[in-house]
């Protein structure tokens, strides 16, 4: 199963995962004899997944509960419910700023909840964030509530800017294929509609937007990683997020947080091609990669997606930019460059969760001088 590849200076490389008990040995030599550089990132995928997410008691959780009001907390990751009850919480205890929306629902029927976050201005520019729209990317929607809980403890980290934009925030995409990722196979991508079973379960919903639906790094074949669905917008949530995002005319930014590989990625995704203004959406990431590594949070390429890493379409950035006409659409992948990949330690959400907090301040700033 490959992870991620990614073209770089001429050379390409490539995340494996050897799946089958005592083949590893056997493909490194087979990789090597083919003139390959290879290089075992973990060389046992199981333990690490059994250490990446120590469980919290009851006692633990429930004293959470008692101290805050909700569970969540970024030392660990989160089922489904807990990042729902910290979203309804915030609602809850801060009105006037934040408010709750369901937007649609999931195949199995899970609510996709939006976060609205409001600056009180009238006609303010928006963003759009997301995050756990792929399964495994757990990294993402902590790392996106992590966002959200910095707007009330520490919001000067999202500088001026931050508080006077608007923000509809959907923390998780994908909440069949998050729970599935945490129920049964930590590994899965898809969503958990489309007609097959098994591994042919699922649609991307990243390859399900309307915008060059079906060409080039998106499959028709239901049992691939990359599947797009049957038709565009097949899938409830990518047409949950089409419906509101397209009612929404004072969106500005679109960004969605993906794992792994530290990238700040934009337009266009679906060949390696650019937009016109792609100057400046360079020029705002790489202010995005500047903020991060300014933070300590290391170093993010910038790039054209379908250029810098590979082309994928139907992709939610280039809907966003291509049928929308939202300027700032960015695709963040988060951490880390591959020697944990998707099976990032918990230890890690905090200082990712700030790298996704010092993009957001950049894309508010950029869109509140449009
Ligand atoms: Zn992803």
């Amino acid at each position: 199963m490959v992870w991620s590849d990614a073209q770089a200076n001429g050379t390409v490389s490539l995340d494996v995962l050897v799946k089958r008990p005592g083949a590893a040995e056997a493909t490194r030599r087979r990789l090597l004899e083919a003139g390959a550089a290879v290089e075992v990132a973990a060389d046992d995928l199981q333990r690490a997944i059994d250490e990446e997410n120590p469980p919290m008691s009851d006692e633990d959780l429930d004293e959470l509960m008692g101290r805050n009001g909700h569970r969540m907390e970024w030392q660990s990751y989160h089922r489904l419910a807990d990042i729902h009850q910290f979203l309804d919480f915030l609602a809850a205890t801060y009105p006037q700023r934040f408010s709750v929306q369901t937007i649609g629902s999931s195949v199995q029927g899970r609510p996709l909840k939006v976060v609205r976050v409001s600056s009180g201005k009238p006609g303010a520019p928006a963003i759009w964030v997301d995050g756990g729209i792929h399964a495994r990317e757990w990294i993402s929607p902590a790392s996106v509530t992590y966002f959200l809980n910095t707007l009330v403890e520490q919001p000067e980290a999202l500088g001026a800017a931050g508080s006077s934009v608007d923000w509809f925030v959907l923390p998780v995409v994908n909440p069949d294929g998050y729970e599935f990722s945490h129920s049964s196979d930590r590994l899965w991508r898809k969503n958990r509609g489309g007609s097959g079973s098994g591994r042919c379960a699922g649609v991307d919903l990243n390859r399900n937007f309307g915008y060059r639906w079906g060409g080039q790094g998106a499959s028709r074949r239901p049992c691939d990683e990359t599947y797009a669905g049957p038709s565009k917008f097949s899938e409830p949530e990518t047409s949950a997020i089409r419906n509101f995002v397209s009612a929404n005319r004072n969106i500005k930014a679109y960004v969605s947080f993906h794992s792994y590989g530290q990238y700040v990625l934009y337009p266009w995704g679906y060949a390696a091609v650019v937009p016109p203004d792609h100057e400046e959406l360079k020029r705002v990431g790489q202010r995005i990669a500047s903020a991060i590594a300014r933070g300590g949070g290391g170093s993010y390429t910038v790039g054209p997606a379908g250029a810098t890493l590979y082309p994928a379409s139907g992709g939610s950035d280039d809907w966003a930019k291509g049928s929308q006409g939202i300027k700032y659409a960015y695709t963040v992948e988060l951490r880390d460059r591959g020697r944990h990949g998707f099976v990032l330690p918990a230890q890690y959400i905090v200082p990712t969760g700030r790298d996704a907090v010092a993009a957001l301040a950049v894309v508010a700033e950029a869109v509140t001088k449009l």
